[in-house]
């Protein structure tokens, strides 16, 4: 993995900068997992799969700045993790055919990680920012002239001695990630000429999803053996890739088969405490907690030190699926369990 140096000083540039990556056609990223290259992974907006409105904006964005010899506007994604904000940032550079400077906001921690950045970058080259809410308030007003007219205002010095000066950069396209779109501020969000929020996948794309992938595994997968992991995976791709890993797993050590069936995915399901909507433990213990207290709202603060959780992994990971599902109903005062996930939940204590 190219790894490149962002630092201001000249005599500093070839000292590599901690958890930068350059990522080009010819460079694919690892496997988060496993940490082996994902060769498997999309390389074009078509066969990124589901999200079809998103896909034809953004086909039809990256097409008029092709046309046009421009680079693409900044682009921000939003949604849960796992969704595929990563991989649209790479998508992207390869349809804009240029690489990918991938870092994450909280490496960015000093003026300098930013300033080296982007003197760093090529023409029309994509800076992707993972958990870009991250970003520390002087870190963001440099991005902000950066952003807009390509232009770092920089000051050194102090007191008397304080010189200012300003450098152009090379135009590039910032595109950001983020899971919590509220904790961008407005200057930073009104910079950004794509907005594109990532929703939940449904079981269909997700099947086929774990189809695709599938095949790249060496596996084979029975339809309804799809079927049965795609409704396990939350509406996320990256649940649903972790699923199927280890069902493989599953399936070769336990069953010494390539071949997965409903029933192996059954008893790799049950394996792993996942139940048939894709809830583990975790999402069972939340609802428990709510069923116990189902007269009296809770606030998210209260729920996750009662389970000694995050409580922004509660929120970010845990409640949006249970929304979805129609489980919690979040109430001025506080989440409460719905009708639907009473029943559900009734339905569990039955069976245990
Ligand atoms: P995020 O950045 O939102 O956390 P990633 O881009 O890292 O998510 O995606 C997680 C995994 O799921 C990656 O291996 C990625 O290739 C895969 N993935 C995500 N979305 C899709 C999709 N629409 N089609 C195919 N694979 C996908």
């Amino acid at each position: 993995m190219a790894i490149i140096s962002s630092s201001l000083n000249e005599s500093e540039s070839s000292r590599p900068q901690k958890g930068l990556r350059i990522v080009g056609s010819e460079n694919l990223p690892e496997d988060r997992e496993n940490k082996q290259p994902l060769f498997n992974r999309p390389k074009n907006l078509a066969e990124f799969i589901g999200h079809d409105e998103l896909k034809t904006s953004l086909k039809i964005a990256i097409d008029a700045s092709l046309y046009r010899k421009e680079c693409l506007e900044h682009v921000l994604f939003y949604g849960q993790p796992g969704l595929g904000k990563t991989t649209l940032a790479l998508l992207i550079a390869n349809e804009m055919n240029t690489t990918c400077k991938v870092t994450n906001a909280s490496l960015l921690e000093r003026p300098r990680d930013i300033v080296g950045l982007l003197l760093g970058l090529k023409q029309n080259e994509i800076l992707f920012i993972d958990e870009i809410h991250r970003l520390n308030k002087l870190t963001q007003e440099i991005l902000y002239s950066a952003m807009e007219d390509f232009r770092l205002d920089l000051t050194a010095g102090a007191n008397k001695g304080t010189r200012s000066r300003t450098i152009y950069i090379k135009r590039f396209t910032l595109v950001g990630a983020t899971t919590k779109l509220a904790s961008i501020s407005n200057p930073m969000r009104d910079r950004f000429g794509i907005c594109q929020k990532i929703e939940l996948y449904t079981s269909k794309d997700l099947q086929e999803i774990i189809f695709y992938y599938s095949a790249f595994l060496g596996i084979k997968i029975e339809k309804g053996a799809g079927t049965l992991l795609a409704k396990s995976s939350r509406g996320t791709p990256r649940i649903a890739l972790r699923l199927l890993k280890r069902t493989r797993d599953f399936a070769q050590v336990i069953r010494n088969t390539n071949t997965i069936s409903i029933e192996i995915v059954q008893s790799a399901l049950n394996y792993q405490k996942i139940d048939d909507k894709g809830l583990d433990q975790t999402d069972r213990k939340y609802l428990d907690f709510l069923f116990r207290n189902n007269n009296s709202p809770m606030g998210l603060e209260a729920i996750a030190a009662a389970l000694g959780e995050d409580s922004s992994m509660l929120e970010f990971v845990v409640e949006p699926y249970l929304l979805q599902l129609g489980f919690v109903l979040r109430t001025p005062r506080g989440r409460k369990l719905s009708s639907l996930g009473e029943k559900y939940f009734n339905e569990l204590q039955k069976n245990i």
